[in-house]
């Protein structure tokens, strides 16, 4: 298939997505218990932006030349890389197999997804369309299933070039192993993550809140950027937790369908156990419990909006992640200290900064060690 058929069938797809945003938002919110409103604005939305940018790579993807002595000439071929491997994790179900499937199409491969086995409706949904939009078959192929038997399938298997994956780093490990053991093919990993978001004291109060508010509650907590280590400048301190305390209370859980509501359940017992283990652990390990800390309701996996203040860096609520609606509000001094203690994981997913010192904010994000530096 040329290029430019390539960037049609692709933008046709976005085209799709979007007729049917509204079904495939209900059954984001079904199947994974997300937000509706933020299904159907943030996943489907980003979802249709994201296909129709990898749309228009398909036939802007050219090699160099590259001078050279004599009497030689020298050049460099893109070439699709052959048959793509994506496994996919519960948390993003849509946006993460349109981030797969997108630049891997846009670049003329062939791709086997394997979505995550709590939600394999949108994917489900997708081959339907898929085939609509007339990609020839066989070039997408989704194959619903466990991770130790489909997903293991897939990055020990010969015929297989490349492997895509996100979740837990623990299962990373196991997949790089495991390309590593069969043919070589190649490995890209998008794990997890203990995203520190740094507040001066310079920084615009209210709008720092908002943002480190959402950063960490989103989705439940269920973000791999959630930025679960909030530190804070001394002399804001106390006024910075009121304030995120007092926001962490306005949240509406509830029913994920329905309007107004901004937190649904978990995804499953185990991750909502999980939570639970660790909020136990914060208030064991001496961290000041400020609101929530426990179940919410008795039906469902609801974990109550929790901010912790007076947390320190041994604790585990500061070095694990957590994946739930769980706040950590840390007190920094100075600029050197805040910059030691935000590197000092084994993450390094993403990382936020609230200053209006232009000169503070492109140093902290040079310093921080981080892929992404809002
Ligand atoms: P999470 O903590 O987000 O559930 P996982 O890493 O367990 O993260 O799961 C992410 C994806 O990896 C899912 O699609 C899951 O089925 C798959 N997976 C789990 N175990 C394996 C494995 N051993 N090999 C390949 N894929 C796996």
């Amino acid at each position: 298939m040329d290029a430019s058929e390539r960037g049609r069938l692709l933008n046709k797809l976005a085209d799709l997505i979007e007729r049917d945003r509204l079904l495939l938002a209900t059954m984001e919110a079904i199947n994974g218990g997300k937000v509706f409103a933020n299904a159907y604005l943030m996943d489907i939305g980003g979802c249709i932006k994201a296909l129709k940018y990898c749309a228009g790579w398909a036939d802007k993807i050219h090699g160099q030349t590259i001078p050279s002595d004599g009497d030689l000439f020298t050049y460099t071929r893109r070439e699709p890389i052959g048959v793509c491997g994506q496994i996919i994790p519960w948390n993003f179900p849509l946006m993460m197999f349109i981030w797969k499937i997108g630049p891997a199409l846009s670049c003329g491969n062939t791709v086997i997804v394997k979505p995550a086995e709590q939600t394999p409706l949108t994917a489900l949904h997708m081959a339907s369309l898929i085939k609509e939009a007339g990609f020839p078959p066989g070039v997408v192929n989704i194959v619903p299933g466990y991770g130790p038997t489909a997903g293991a399938a897939i990055s020990s298997h010969m015929d297989i070039d490349k492997v895509a994956f996100t979740g837990s780093t623990q299962v990373g490990k196991l997949i790089k192993e495991a390309a590593g053991k069969s043919n070589l093919k190649r490995v890209t990993l998008e794990l997890g993550g203990k995203s520190p978001c740094i507040v001066f004291a310079d920084a615009d109060l209210d709008i720092a809140v908002e943002f480190a508010h959402h950063g960490v509650f989103y989705h439940q907590g269920q973000c791999c950027v959630a930025a679960s280590r909030i530190f804070v400048e001394e002399s804001i301190y106390d006024e910075f937790v009121r304030r995120s305390v007092e926001r962490a209370k306005k949240y509406v859980l509830g029913n994920p369908l329905n309007s107004g509501i901004n937190q649904g359940p978990q995804i499953d017992k185990e991750q909502h156990d999980k939570i639970l283990d660790l909020i136990e652990s914060g208030k064991k390990e001496g961290a000041k419990l400020e609101c929530g800390g426990g179940r919410w309701g008795n039906k469902g996996f609801f974990v109550q909006p929790t901010v912790f203040s007076n947390v320190n860096d041994e604790m585990r609520i500061a070095k694990e992640e957590i994946f739930g609606p769980v706040q950590q509000i840390m007190k920094f001094k100075s600029m050197d200290d805040v910059i030691k203690r935000a590197n000092n994981t084994t993450y390094g997913l993403a990382a936020g900064v609230f200053t209006k010192d232009l000169d503070r904010a492109i140093t902290m994000s040079s310093a921080l060690q981080a892929g992404v530096v809002w």
